[in-house]
């Protein structure tokens, strides 16, 4: 391929920043495009649905960089500027000021966008939470005092419902599944899940959906398709995301949720890459296309996709090329209670529950053939240690349930 003289990077966030410093660290010391729809420098979204939404962090300490480091990169910034349209023979993005970016290579990292609903969101008092902005407009919803109903029990509705809790406010929560949490965790562990929200006061409803929402210029109650209604000032919908590819439906670029790449994060046009929430790609250890939307994942295949174009275009910082393989992992925090879960949980055959009543703590193993697929734990910290070890090394089940026991 030829030469390395203009990287653009689509998507200004945590994968987005992680690229453009993995390419300085490599020596690449030519122009980086960083283009943004956000004014905001780049910051975390972990803390948006727990310690700032909890009010005990506050906005300069979730910045992922201090200024200076910023500075420090380089870069060629477009702030609140939306990329709106790709042309990958030109090797042009074309920007909503229709400014035109040229690269050489072009690394997306556009992320996802939250799931709608199919009824209208438009009242006051109805949110979503993606972006910092969401998350300081919950915030102050929630100083007010309101009844809460949060739409979704994945794990953004689950925080957010526990974060409302915590402040003493009825919550109810409703999921279209019979349990939360069950599509990252499975039923059983969905049901332990549900049991934590439960005996901290939320009224859960399983198995209903939202028919609409309904006040005057602003939110007073909640439509559930079982014909029952919920008294509510406040909703938070979180019902899922999507992958931000809608200015890459005339690129012709190969898009099937996702940005679809092989396995070193290689998009389907020459010189285009893809890392982070909105890439899917081929995962060596399932011989499947998969996307993650996960914070260690963006971070990790920033990296990974960098290296891919420093080799592809033979930087003298380019090194070995390995195909990026990683276990997922994501974590979440509920009551006190920390969540996590590694590798793959989905279309499992078999899942084996462990508890430790003594030490509080929860272990779920998943079962695909005869092999360790993921492992969860609630409380499980350094039990889940190993056992994440043991994903990676695809552990027999055997071993894995002896390990597991100890
Ligand atoms: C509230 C919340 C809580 C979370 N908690 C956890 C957690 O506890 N643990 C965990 O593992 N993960 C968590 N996540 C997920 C984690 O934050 C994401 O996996 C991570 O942010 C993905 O990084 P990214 O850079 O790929 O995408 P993003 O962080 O979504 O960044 C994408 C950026 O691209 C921008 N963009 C989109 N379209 C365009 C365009 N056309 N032009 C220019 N810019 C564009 C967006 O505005 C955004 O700034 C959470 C996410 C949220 C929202």
């Amino acid at each position: 391929m030829g030469s390395l003289r203009r990287v653009a990077i689509i998507g200004s966030s945590l994968a987005g920043i992680h690229a453009a410093e993995a390419l300085r660290k490599a020596g690449y010391d030519s122009t980086i495009t960083m283009v943004g729809e956000e004014q905001h420098l780049p910051y975390d979204r972990p803390p948006l649905s727990k310690q700032l939404l909890s009010g005990s962090w506050d906005t300069p300490r979730i910045q992922l960089r201090p200024h200076d480091v910023i500075e420090g990169l380089s870069l060629d910034w477009r702030r609140g500027q939306p990329a709106i349209a790709l042309d990958p023979d030109a090797r042009e993005v074309e920007l909503q000021d229709a400014s035109i970016v040229e690269y050489d290579a072009l690394l997306v990292t556009t992320g996802t966008k939250p799931r709608s609903l199919p009824v209208p969101l438009g009242l006051t008092g109805v949110h979503t939470l993606r972006t910092l902005d969401d998350a300081l407009a919950i915030r102050a919803a929630l100083d007010a005092m309101p009844r809460v109903v949060v739409v979704g029990g994945g794990f953004i509705g689950a925080e957010v419902g526990a974060e409302a809790r915590r402040r003493g406010l009825g919550v109810t929560m409703v999921e279209a599944l019979p349990r939360p949490l069950s599509r990252g965790l499975g039923d059983h562990m969905g049901e332990i899940c549900g049991e934590l929200h439960v005996a901290h006061g939320v009224d859960l409803r399983c198995g209903v959906t939202v028919r609409g929402f309904a006040g005057e210029g602003r939110l007073e109650r909640v439509a559930l398709d079982d014909g029952t209604v919920v008294e509510a000032d406040l909703a938070v919908v979180g019902v899922g995301s999507e992958p931000a590819t809608k200015w890459l439906e005339t690129s012709g670029l190969e898009i099937d949720n996702g940005v679809v790449c092989d396995a070193f994060c290689r998009a389907s046009a020459p010189g285009v890459y893809a890392a982070g929430d909105v890439a899917r790609w081929h995962h060596p250890m399932t011989d499947e296309l998969g996307r993650v939307e996960h914070w260690t994942n963006a971070r990790e295949q920033a990296v990974a996709a960098v290296a891919t174009l420093l080799a592809d275009h033979d930087h003298p910082g380019a090194r070995m090329l390995t195909a990026y393989a990683p276990v997922p992992y994501v974590w979440s925090d509920q009551y006190g209670s920390r969540i996590q879960v590694a590798g793959w949980t989905g279309g499992s055959d078999e899942v084996s529950v462990h508890r430790d009543a003594e030490l509080g703590t929860t272990v779920a193993l998943y079962r695909f053939g005869d092999r360790l697929g993921g492992v969860a734990g609630i409380n499980a910290t350094r039990r889940l240690l190993p056992l994440r070890r043991m994903v990676a090394d695809r552990a027999g089940w055997d071993e894995a349930l002896a390990a597991a026991a100890v």
